[in-house]
C-alpha cells in the first residue's frame, strides 16, 4: 500500500489511481526569468523521486510539466533587457533543461509551453464567463469572482469571510489573506506581448494558465498535483477553483506539496548573499549527483537546511555507491569472482521500496540503501559471478528510483580491459616507471586504476564527468 499525505485533506491517504496501472501526474514547471535556484531544484527533484518510484511500483505515468513563458516577470525581465519575450525565454528555458538533464531529473512526458496554449485558456475563461464566474472589469480585464466558488480556500485553509466584496488583484503573485477576484485575461498594455481575444487583445494570468494546460493533457480529474509550498496559495487554490467550478468535477485527487530550502539556516535571499543556482554550485567542483542526494535526503515535507558540510556528506555517500559498483563491476568484467556465494539484495529492494511507500520516506530508504551497500562490500571477495551480476542489477535498479548514476557504464571497454592486464604484469615485474605509464593511458582513456590490497586483483572505476558550465 501506497500512502501519500494529502494537503487537500491534511492527512496520509491510501494512494490509489483514477484508472488502474496509471497515474497522471501535473507538476508546475519553472516560470523561465531567472536561473533556477536550489530551491526550485529540491522541488524538481522530489518531484522525480515520486515519478520514478510510481513507476518502479509499475504504474505507467503521464506526467506534465508546464513552462510559464509568459507572466509578469518573464514579461519584466525582457522589458529590462531589451529582448523579445520568446527571446529572453527560450535561453532561461534551455538552461533549465540543461541543469534538469544535469540532474538525472526525468524529462516530463509532456512538456507545453503557456505561450503556446493560449487558445485553450482563451477557451476555459470562457466557459467562465458563460456560467458567471468571470467577468470584465472596467480596466479591460477579465477577473475571476471569487464568492462563487464556495469551496475557495478549501487547499490552503483561508477563510473567504474576510474578502471584500469587488477587492480585486491583478499581479500573478500577492499574498493576500483573504481571497480577492483574481486575473485571468489581462489587458494587453504599451510594449507588452499580447494576443486576440473576445475581450480585447491581451494575456493570459499565471494561474490560468496551469488549468489550461492541466486538463488539457491529462483530463479533468488527475491523480497527482505537486509543486512548492510556496505554490499553495494562491496559485494551486485558483487552480482549483478555475477548474472545478468550468467542470464540475474535482480537479486533482491528491495535492502533494515539498516544504522549502534553507541554505545554512536562513531563507535564501540574493541579499543576504546566499542565493545559490545549480550553477554556482557545478563552478566550484561539486558532483550533480551529490546535489541530487543533498536535495532529496531530507523527507519533502521537512525543510531541507542545506550545507556545504551535508554537500560533502553526500559526496561521501555518492562516492561509496561509486566505488562499490566500479569493484563489482571489475571484478565481474577482468573475470576475478569469488569462490561462490551470492547475496539476497531483492529483500533490501523490497524494503526500499516499503520505506517510500509511506509518503516518500527518503531518509529510510537511503538508509536501506547504505545497508545494502555495506553487505557487499563486506562479501566483495567471496562473490560469484552471479553473486556479481545480481549486485550489477542492484545498482541499475537502485538508479531507476533514485537516479543517482551508479549504472550509467555497463561495462568496462576492450581496451582498457587490455591496458589494465598490462599494467598488473607491469606491476608484477615490478617495471614501476612502465605501470606509471599504464596508469596514465588508462586515465586518458577516462578510468582509474584502484589497485587492491596485497592479494586483492587491481580494479578500474569511470572517471565521473567533469561538469561543462554553460552561462
Ligand atoms: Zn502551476
Amino acid at each position: 500500500m501506497i500512502r501519500f499525505h494529502n494537503t487537500l485533506t491534511g492527512r496520509l491517504e491510501e494512494f490509489t489511481p483514477l484508472v488502474p496501472g496509471r497515474v497522471s501526474l501535473y507538476t508546475c514547471g519553472p516560470t523561465v526569468y531567472h536561473y533556477a535556484h536550489i530551491g526550485n531544484f529540491r522541488t524538481f527533484v522530489f518531484e522525480d523521486l515520486l515519478r520514478r518510484y510510481l513507476e518502479s511500483r509499475g504504474y505507467q505515468v503521464t506526467h506534465v510539466m508546464n513552462v510559464t513563458d509568459v507572466d509578469d516577470k518573464t514579461i519584466a525581465g525582457a522589458i529590462r533587457e531589451k529582448k523579445s519575450l520568446g527571446e529572453y525565454t527560450s535561453f532561461y528555458t534551455q538552461a533549465f533543461l540543461d541543469d534538469m538533464k544535469t540532474l538525472h531529473v526525468l524529462a516530463p512526458t509532456i512538456r507545453p509551453h503557456a505561450t503556446g496554449e493560449i487558445p485553450a485558456m482563451i477557451r476555459l475563461i470562457g466557459d467562465l464567463e458563460k456560467k458567471g464566474i468571470a467577468y470584465k472589469a472596467e480596466d479591460g480585464s477579465v477577473y475571476y469572482r471569487v464568492s462563487r466558488f464556495p469551496g475557495y480556500g478549501k487547499l490552503s485553509k483561508k477563510k473567504l469571510d474576510g474578502n471584500i466584496a469587488g477587492a480585486r488583484v491583478d499581479v500573478d503573485e500577492y499574498e493576500k489573506e483573504e481571497g480577492a477576484d483574481f486575473v485571468l485575461w489581462k489587458a494587453a498594455k504599451e510594449g507588452e506581448p499580447a494576443w486576440d481575444s473576445p475581450w480585447g487583445r491581451g494575456r493570459p494570468g499565471w494561474h490560468i494558465e496551469c488549468s489550461a494546460m492541466c486538463m488539457r493533457y491529462l483530463g479533468e480529474t488527475i491523480d497527482i498535483h505537486a509543486g512548492g509550498e510556496d505554490l499553495v496559495f494562491p496559485h494551486h487554490e485558483n487552480e482549483i477553483a478555475q477548474s472545478e467550478a468550468s467542470t464540475g468535477k474535482a480537479f486533482v485527487r491528491y495535492w502533494l506539496h515539498a516544504k522549502h530550502l534553507l541554505v545554512n539556516g536562513e531563507k535564501m535571499s540574493k541579499s543576504r548573499g546566499n542565493f545559490l543556482t545549480l550553477r554556482d554550485l557545478l563552478d566550484k567542483g561539486h558532483d550533480p549527483m551529490a546535489i541530487r542526494l543533498a536535495l532529496m535526503s531530507v523527507h519533502y515535507r521537512a525543510s531541507l537546511n542545506f550545507t556545504l558540510d551535508g554537500l560533502k556528506e553526500a559526496r561521501e555517500i555518492i562516492e561509496k555507491f561509486d566505488n562499490c559498483y566500479s569493484q563489482c563491476l571489475s571484478r565481474l568484467q577482468l573475470a576475478a569472482p569469488g569462490a561462490g556465494s551470492e547475496l539476497d539484495l531483492k529483500g533490501a529492494l523490497e524494503e526500499i521500496g516499503t520505506d517510500l511507500a509511506e509518503d516518500l520516506n527518503v531518509a529510510s530508504a537511503l538508509a536501506t540503501l547504505q545497508k545494502a551497500v555495506t553487505e557487499i562490500n563486506a562479501h566483495l571477495a567471496q562473490l560469484s559471478v552471479t553473486g556479481l551480476a545480481g549486485c550489477v542489477e542492484f545498482f541499475r535498479a537502485v538508479d531507476r528510483v533514485f537516479g543517482f548514476d551508479i549504472a550509467a557504464v555497463a561495462g568496462i571497454p576492450a581496451d582498457v580491459k587490455m591496458v589494465l592486464s598490462d599494467y598488473v604484469e607491469a606491476r608484477k615485474a615490478k617495471d614501476f616507471a612502465r605501470s606509471d605509464a599504464l596508469r596514465k593511458q588508462i586515465a586518458d582513456q577516462g578510468w582509474l586504476v584502484k589497485d587492491g590490497r596485497p592479494g586483492e586483483p587491481s580494479s578500474v572505476k569511470k572517471i565521473r564527468r567533469v561538469w561543462d558550465v554553460k552561462k
